[in-house]
């Protein structure tokens, strides 16, 4: 008999500690996500691009402190109900649908990731939360 399909809550259940919001190479914002932020805290898109992102090749990325966390952390993500795509999907991303190995890879720094899971069940979950997901806009 075949395993019940996982879902996400099966896998990943986030401790809040931060370690993904430091280092690392850094977050990427698209236009979508600096709009929902800069109303969120009230601010004019391009001054909040100005003020707390950079520029990585034709990409935007969160600016990043000194200490290495991204300029929103402080104890906990500032604009936690909207931020950006990349943090929302994480851990359920394009690398472990396309290599499952990669899951115990990200496991060894996010402590909310079960690693007691076969890779292909793991597979099978992200791809079906990334089908779910609206298309990335060009
Ligand atoms: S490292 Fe993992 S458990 Fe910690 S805040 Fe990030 S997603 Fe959550
Ligand atoms: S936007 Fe929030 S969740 Fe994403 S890296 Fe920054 S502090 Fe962490």
């Amino acid at each position: 008999m075949s395993s019940p399909e996982l879902t996400p809550a099966d896998l990943f259940h986030c401790t809040l500690c931060g370690d993904c919001c430091r280092g690392f190479g850094g977050t990427y914002v698209d236009a979508q996500d600096i709009a929902a932020i800069a109303a969120y805290l009230q601010s004019d898109p391009d001054e909040l691009t100005e003020r707390c992102c950079r520029r990585s090749g034709g990409r935007y990325l969160l600016a990043q402190r000194a200490d290495g966390y991204c300029i929103f952390w402080d104890q906990v993500c500032r604009v936690h109900p909207v931020k950006p795509r990349m943090c929302r999907r994480w851990p359920f991303i394009k690398a472990v649908a396309r290599e499952p190995a990669n899951w115990k890879i990200m496991a060894s720094v996010c402590p909310g990731m079960r690693t007691d899971v076969a890779p292909e069940r793991v597979r099978g979950c992200v791809k079906q939360v990334l089908a779910a997901e609206a298309p990335e806009p060009k």
